[in-house]
C-alpha cells in the first residue's frame, strides 16, 4: 500500500468511539450491552425541525448553500446568541458548520501553525488535544482539581500562558465533568486572558442550556466584551435539541476570524446541508419549551446516577452543575480484582472489565486527562440508567 501521511500518525482514535464500537460488537454477539459511552441525547429530534426539512427539500432548498451558512440560518443564529447568550454579532460574524466539531478544526486549521501552543483545561473533551496536535499544534493540559469543583483556577491558567500559545479553550457546562462557571468566575478568568493579548480564546458552549444550578447560560464572550475581539463562542443543535445527526454547529467571533475559517471550510467540505439549515433555523426559533423538558430529565436523571453511584464501594461522585456526564473517582477501586479475577491498575482497566463483566459501556478518565476517574454519560432513558448504574454497583460490590 502507498504510504499514508505522517500527520495521520498523530490522530488518533477518540475513547468515547473505540469504547462504543466495542460494544456495539458485544451487542452484536447477543450480549445485552447498556452503552453509556457517547454523548447522545436519547430524545427525538423535535418535530418543527423535521417539519421544516421535509418542507425545505420539497421547495427546493437542495443546491449548494454558501459555504458560511444559509441567510435565514445565520439570522436564527443571530438573535439566538441575543436572546440566550447576551451577545450581538453581525451577520459577518456568524458561520454555520458541520457540527461544532468541524467549527474546532476551522478555528486551529486557520490559525495554528507548527509548535503553536493551545491550552485546555483538564480534564477535557479529547477532540481539541486531537485536533490540535493533528494540525500541527502542540496541547498543554492545564490540571482543574475536583476540589475545585474541575473549575480552572485563574492562577493555573496564568502559568500555562506561554509566547507561544495560540489559544486557551473554554468549556463549560464541561464534557467530561459538567463543572459551569458564575459571571463571577468567567471574569476571574477574563483578568488574565486581557494581561495575554497575543492568545484567542475558544469558547465551547455547546452544553449551554445544561445547566442545574438555575444560572442559565453564561458566555464569558457577554461577561468580558474587552475580549470580543478575540473569541470565538461555538455552539450548536446537537446537545440542546437532541439532533446530532444533522450535524448543525455554529460560531460566533471576530469577522477576519470567521472569515479564515470560512476559507478553511471552503477547502473541507463547502457548505452545509441545507434541509439541516433549515431544521436548525426553525428549532431555534420555535417555542423553548421543549429544552426546558429535556433539561428537567437530564436534570432527574443526574440526580438518581449520582444517589446510585454513592452506592458503589470505591467510587466517589460529585455532582455535576451541567452536560449530561458524571466523571467519578474510582480511586478506591485501584489495586483491586474483579469477580472474573482482571486485576485493576487503571481507569482503562476498569472501563473495559466492567464491559467484559457487567456489559455496561463508559469510557476512562485517561481518555479526557484525568485519572483514575470514569465518564458516564446520562443521555439515556431512566430504565436503562437504573440497570446500568446497579450492574457498575455489583461490579464494584465484587471486587477483592
Ligand atoms: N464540544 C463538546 C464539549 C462536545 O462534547 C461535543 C460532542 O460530544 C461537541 C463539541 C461536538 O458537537 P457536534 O455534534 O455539534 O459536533
Amino acid at each position: 500500500m502507498p504510504a499514508l501521511s505522517q500527520r495521520l500518525g498523530r490522530a488518533e482514535t477518540a475513547a468515547a468511539v473505540v469504547m462504543s464500537t466495542r460494544a456495539r460488537e458485544m451487542r452484536a454477539a447477543g450480549h445485552n450491552v447498556i452503552s453509556l459511552a457517547i454523548g447522545e441525547p436519547d430524545f427525538a429530534t423535535p418535530e418543527v425541525a423535521i417539519a421544516a426539512a421535509a418542507k425545505s427539500a420539497r421547495d427546493g432548498l437542495t443546491k449548494y448553500p454558501p459555504v458560511d451558512g444559509l441567510p435565514v440560518l445565520k439570522t436564527a443564529i443571530q438573535r439566538k446568541f441575543a436572546r440566550d447568550q447576551k451577545i450581538d454579532f453581525a451577520l459577518n460574524e456568524i458561520m454555520v458548520s458541520n457540527g461544532g466539531k468541524q467549527a474546532i478544526f476551522n478555528a486551529f486549521a486557520a490559525t495554528l501553525d507548527e509548535g503553536d501552543e493551545i491550552v485546555i483545561p483538564s480534564p477535557y473533551w479529547s477532540s481539541y488535544a486531537l485536533t490540535a496536535q493533528f494540525l500541527g499544534g502542540v496541547a498543554v493540559p492545564v490540571s482543574c482539581p475536583e476540589n475545585n469543583g474541575f473549575r480552572l483556577r485563574p492562577e493555573d491558567l496564568d502559568a500555562a500562558i506561554t509566547p507561544r500559545t495560540k489559544w486557551v479553550v473554554l468549556n463549560a457546562p464541561n464534557n467530561p465533568t459538567g463543572a459551569a462557571y458564575s459571571a463571577e468566575q468567567l471574569q476571574d478568568l477574563a483578568a488574565v486572558l486581557e494581561r495575554h493579548p497575543h492568545v484567542w480564546i475558544f469558547s465551547d458552549e455547546i452544553y449551554e442550556h445544561l445547566r442545574y444550578d438555575g444560572l442559565g447560560s453564561i458566555s464569558i464572550a457577554a461577561v468580558a466584551p474587552q475580549l470580543r475581539d478575540r473569541t470565538l463562542v461555538m455552539s450548536g443543535v446537537s446537545k440542546t435539541y437532541a439532533m446530532t445527526g444533522w450535524r448543525i454547529g455554529f460560531s460566533g467571533g471576530p469577522a477576519a476570524l470567521i472569515r479564515a475559517m470560512t476559507v478553511v471550510q471552503s477547502h473541507a467540505t463547502a457548505g452545509i446541508s441545507t434541509v439541516g439549515q433549515a431544521a436548525a433555523a426553525a428549532v431555534l426559533d420555535a417555542p423553548q419549551a421543549m429544552v426546558a423538558e429535556m433539561v428537567a430529565a437530564y436534570h432527574r436523571r443526574r440526580d438518581m446516577v449520582v444517589a446510585m453511584l454513592r452506592r458503589a464501594p470505591g467510587m466517589t461522585c460529585a455532582v455535576p452543575e451541567g452536560a449530561f456526564y458524571v466523571f467519578p473517582s474510582i480511586a478506591g477501586c485501584i489495586g483491586r480484582t474483579t469477580a472474573g479475577g482482571r486485576p485493576i491498575e487503571t481507569d482503562r482497566d476498569f472501563a473495559v472489565a466492567l464491559l467484559e463483566e457487567q456489559h455496561v459501556a463508559l469510557v476512562h478518565g485517561a481518555a479526557f486527562g484525568m485519572s483514575p476517574h470514569v465518564r458516564i454519560s446520562y443521555a439515556t432513558d431512566d430504565a436503562s440508567l437504573e440497570e446500568a448504574c446497579n450492574r457498575i454497583i455489583r461490579f464494584c460490590e465484587d471486587l477483592r
